[in-house]
């Protein structure tokens, strides 16, 4: 026999799905870099966060919580690996700007809603969906999404702080089953990233959406990821939610 598929939970993925930053990372950190009496170019700043940031996440993982650090202290060392890697070795006045660049990008105004993000969220609650974060992201998550007006619309928010667990860890989605006291199956996550988010997802047996902007397809996407899966944009996601639910399901 078959019926129909009613999606009762929405899990979502924020950075680069709901939000992204207002200026990219290196202009953000040449532009307080200057305040504080330093000239580091953009472009090499960018350049030196991407090998730091990937330094630090291979060398402790979700904020190095299981070696002990904290995520501020985390996120701290990162911008000092930066800053050391674009050429600037003077430690004494780079502490007070990476504290500044922490708490800046604790601040809402570092981070603007991705078009369409806001009426997409209104119209999945009209539906009466469950609505849910999961990302990885530390303890500043919660503020920046209510002084950017989108907490409300989530039942809860999970992060790979507080949780312990990174995506794609299948833990960190089936906690977030256990709070939506939902079944894979009745369930679907959003997010960019393919491994992450959507294989992540898939995983642990969840429908899942792939946002992937405008450009063009990353090859391995294209291959693995059925078109019904793909978002260039967020509107199409409640298209997207009815075509799922309105193939059949065979129990
Ligand atoms: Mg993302």
């Amino acid at each position: 026999m078959a019926h129909r598929l009613r999606l009762q939970l929405l899990t979502w993925d924020v950075k680069d799905t709901l939000l992204r930053l207002r200026r990219p990372v290196g202009e953000e950190y040449a532009t307080k870099a200057k305040a504080y009496g330093l000239e580091v170019e953009a472009g090499a700043l960018r350049e030196a966060f991407g090998k730091a940031y990937r330094a630090q996440n291979l060398s402790f993982p979700n904020y190095g919580l299981s070696h002990g650090l904290t995520s501020r202290q985390w996120w701290l060392d990162v911008v000092l690996q930066t800053f050391h890697l674009a050429g600037v070795l003077d430690a004494q006045a780079l502490t007070p700007l990476a504290e500044q660049l922490y708490e800046d990008f604790s601040s809402p105004c570092t981070w603007q809603v991705l078009d369409g993000a806001e009426a997409t969220l209104m119209m999945c609650r009209k539906r009466s969906l469950k609505l849910a974060v999961v990302s990885n992201f530390d303890q500043r998550l919660e503020n920046i999404l209510m002084g950017l007006g989108l907490r409300e619309h989530f039942d809860f928010v999970l992060t790979s702080e507080a949780t312990g667990w990174p995506k794609p860890d299948p833990r960190i989605f089936h906690e977030a089953l256990r709070l939506g006291q939902v079944e894979p199956a009745v369930s679907a996550h959003i997010g960019d990233n393919y491994r992450r988010d959507y294989q992540g997802a898939r995983a642990v047996g969840m429908h899942s959406f792939l946002v992937v902007g405008s450009g063009s397809l990353d090859p391995v996407v294209r291959d693995s990821v059925p078109q019904e899966h793909i978002l260039s944009a967020l509107p199409q996601l409640l298209p997207a939610l009815d075509r799922l639910e309105g193939s059949p399901t065979k129990v």
